[in-house]
């Protein structure tokens, strides 16, 4: 490809970027102006007009996907000459280095990532052993300043606690913590960024080797590093790396975990040499769409300061919708969904996007009572779910038997007779005589510290572990995986649990067999064998293997992770007051301004049309709440919004409205939502679903004294109150 169609495609300024001398440079834009665009051309043109090898260029993004994106996008363009440059996000970089230099970094070669339920779980441990209330220190903030703590770049002997006695604790756990998984071999995902930046700090020989290799460094989504980050791509510059970030203030949305938007300017001072280069024009979103976003996030303080315009026409407006309560909200935007396929669009075009997790289960039922297919980015992903971390516990523990957090997860799952008591001889002991479990086990059984049925019951787990790995050692990793399942007991148990959560668990395990199958190892990691970059794999990348990748699907995700993406169409569901902004958010005032980055960041996801839900009430984490439409719907000018209500919906007369059909089916039932009706047995309530039509029709009543019950309609004798 020649100089000139590298350039194609781009804007003035854009070209100024990419086309720039070799320097440092800072690319400050709001969204959809081709920042990633820009980045990914500059690495093509590094290579092919400054002649650069590969093999000097790191890129750093901010998720897998994006990662695997920006790959393909540079192998677009140059061919497959990728060779041997590193692409990946900082944790991944960081996990290779640490891999790759074990010993250098003080870890055992087999050590394991923790996750955070891992690590929760672990804390648990320790204040139990500690005789410590898990009231007092919940587990979630005694990981939350650990985590901070190592984000910051700070080890215990760095930290003074000084006179609170909390404080004090808090670091006392944090050294008990760490002395845990040493022994253990384990690291969490903040050690990562900590250990590969000590990496640098305490081998110079190493830096100097790196140095030496990287003359180009290109970050994307610049304005959510966090402290640790910077420092490790500050150190690893030096005085004379190529650094080009990319970035938006305004899309700064990790505050909450330690992300400093202020290093856009500590880049500036560390870089003197560095140029800005701002890009204005838009190319994502269409006119009523981007607008709209610049208005709403005009509201926060302290910008930076950016205007985006489009060239584009200012297409449809932006939908709103009041739901009734969030079934209908969520039934909703299944059927504007429909819609859309019925005008030949995909389903993969569609995104729904949500302040927080929990939300996705009410729009996966709908999605599923549809029969439409659905992806969840995030979230309960598949390497998360229960069945698979005890599967891969067990993998774990072959692998390294002094995993303490694996051995934690399975030692009674399925149960196997080993008490609480037991249990917690071995904990103590463990801590005391700083072992790890496993070896506890050993040492307690030899010296016959366990014995009677306890003992058989320990030795019995370690024979099953020892059994597996010798079972498997000559295998492939699926047929480990499927013989694991199986001789392990899990399936069996899972199997016998009935009921279609279990039946869905089976399914889980099974498709851990194919997920194992179809793993690909990656080139860099072939020295640490299969299963270990297997388990690595499953930590780092969670739910983005998914194997139904390639069917058409809608996509689900927080609005954290829609980060840097683009759809089609776009939902943003649950726009209410103590949802998004959040409670948290609510009562931390300063916490707002973070949450408008947010809904900016995900309104400007939306490319030709974006929808923004909101219920009047909701059940959600096992309550009901009455809302108000949040903040931020009042912030975005009338003139870009249309309104739906459900009667403009119902004589809408397009012929293939499912939502209308339901719809009219229910009207004609004589009830509406929220209605207030009266049953001869179980009193009087307030209608709050319906599905059906006809003689099919049900509706549910959330009954004053019974709760909430489904009815056929033909036979319920209900009557409106
Ligand atoms: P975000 O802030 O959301 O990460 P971004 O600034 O990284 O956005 P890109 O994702 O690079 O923006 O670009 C947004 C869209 O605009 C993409 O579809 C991209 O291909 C397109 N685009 C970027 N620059 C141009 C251009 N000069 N001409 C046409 N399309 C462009
Ligand atoms: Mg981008």
């Amino acid at each position: 490809m020649d100089v000139s169609s590298l350039l194609d495609g781009l804007n003035d300024k854009q070209r100024e970027a990419v086309a720039a001398p070799l320097s440092s440079m800072l690319v400050l834009a709001g969204a959809g102006s081709g920042k990633t665009r820009v980045l990914t051309h500059r690495i093509a043109w590094l290579m092919q007009v400054e002649n650069q090898s590969p093999y000097s260029i790191l890129a750093v993004t901010f998720t897998n996907k994006a990662a695997a994106e920006m790959r393909e996008r540079v192998e677009k363009i140059v061919g497959n000459h990728m060779g041997r440059m590193w692409i990946g996000t900082f944790h991944g970089l960081a996990h290779r280095l640490l891999r790759t230099h074990w010993q250098d970094a003080n870890l055992p070669q087999n050590f394991q990532i923790m996750d955070s339920d891992d690590q929760q779980r672990l804390i648990k441990r320790i204040l139990k052993s500690m005789n410590l209330d898990e009231k007092q220190y919940p587990p979630r903030l005694v990981a939350g300043y650990i985590n901070g703590k190592k984000d910051q770049g700070l080890r215990p002997q760095h930290i003074d606690a000084g006179a609170f006695p909390m404080e004090q604790m808090l670091l006392n756990l944090y050294r008990v913590y760490q002395d845990s998984c040493d022994r253990a071999g384990l690291v969490d995902f903040a050690e990562i960024l900590l250990r590969a930046h000590e990496l640098w700090l305490n081998k110079p020989h190493l830096l100097a080797h790196y140095q030496d290799r990287f003359r180009h460094i290109l970050v994307d989504e610049f304005q959510d590093t966090n402290a640790i980050q910077y420092a490790w791509i500050r150190v690893l510059a030096g005085n004379s790396a190529n650094v080009m970030i990319v970035g938006d203030d305004d899309q700064s949305i990790y505050g909450w975990r330690g992300a400093q938007v202020e290093n856009l300017h500590r880049f500036l001072k560390d870089f003197p040499g560095a140029s800005t280069i701002r890009l204005e024009q838009n190319y994502r979103s269409s006119g009523n769409i981007l607008k709209a976003s610049n208005e709403l996030i005009a509201n926060n303080p302290e910008r930076m300061g950016k205007e985006l315009w489009t060239e584009d026409k200012d297409g449809e407006p932006i939908s709103l919708y009041c739901a009734f309560n969030e079934m209908d909200e969520a039934r909703f935007i299944v059927g504007s969904i429909g819609d859309w396929q019925d005008k030949g669009g995909a389903l993969s075009e569609c995104a729904i996007l949500y302040r927080s997790n929990a939300q996705s289960r009410v729009l996966e039922e709908a999605l599923l009572h549809k029969g439409l297919p659905y992806r969840i980015y995030g979230g309960l992903r598949f390497f998360e779910r229960q069945e698979i971390k005890d599967a891969m516990g067990y993998l774990r523990l072959i692998a390294n038997h002094d995993d303490d957090a694996a051995f934690e997860r399975v030692v009674n799952t399925p149960p196997r007779g080993i008490g609480d008591r037991t249990l917690d001889i071995l904990r103590t002991t463990a801590r005391q005589q700083q072992l790890t479990l496993w070896q506890t086990c050993q040492r307690l059984l030899e010296e016959k510290v366990l014995a009677g049925r306890a003992a058989n019951a320990v030795r019995g787990f370690m024979d099953l572990i020892i059994q597996l790995g010798n079972d498997t050692t000559e295998q492939p990793l699926y047929r480990m995986a499927d013989w694991v399942i199986l001789h392990s007991g899990l399936k069996a148990m899972y199997e016998e649990e009935k009921g279609e959560k279990a039946h869905a668990r089976v399914e889980n395990l099974e498709e851990l067999v194919t997920a194992a199958r179809s793993f690909e190892m990656p080139e860099e990691l072939e020295d640490m064998g299969e299963l270990n970059a297997f388990l690595s794999h499953a930590a780092l990348e969670a739910g983005e293997g998914q194997a139904d990748a390639h069917t058409d699907a809608v996509q689900l995700m927080t609005l954290h992770s829609a980060k840097g993406l683009e759809f089609p169409v776009v939902f943003m569901a649950g726009v209410e007051e103590g949802i998004f902004p959040s409670k948290l958010a609510l009562e931390e005032g300063d916490r707002l301004d973070e949450e408008r980055r947010l809904c900016y960041v995900g309104m400007t996801r939306a490319m030709e049309k974006l929808y923004i839900t909101y219920a009047e009430s909701r059940r959600i984490y096992g309550r009901e709440d009455y809302a108000r439409p949040s903040r931020f719907i009042k912030e975005i000018p009338p003139q870009y919004v249309q309104e739906i209500r459900l009667k403009a919906q119902v004589s809408t007369p397009l012929a293939n409205n499912r939502f209308a059909h339901a719809q009219q089916a229910f009207d004609d039932s004589g009830f509406r939502l929220g209605q207030r009706v009266m049953h001869p047995k179980f009193g009087e309530g307030a209608v709050t679903n319906y599905e059906g039509s006809g003689p099919q029709a049900r509706v549910q009543v959330n009954f004053d004294d019974v709760g909430s019950k489904w009815l056929v309609v033909a036979y319920a004798r209900l009557e409106t109150a």
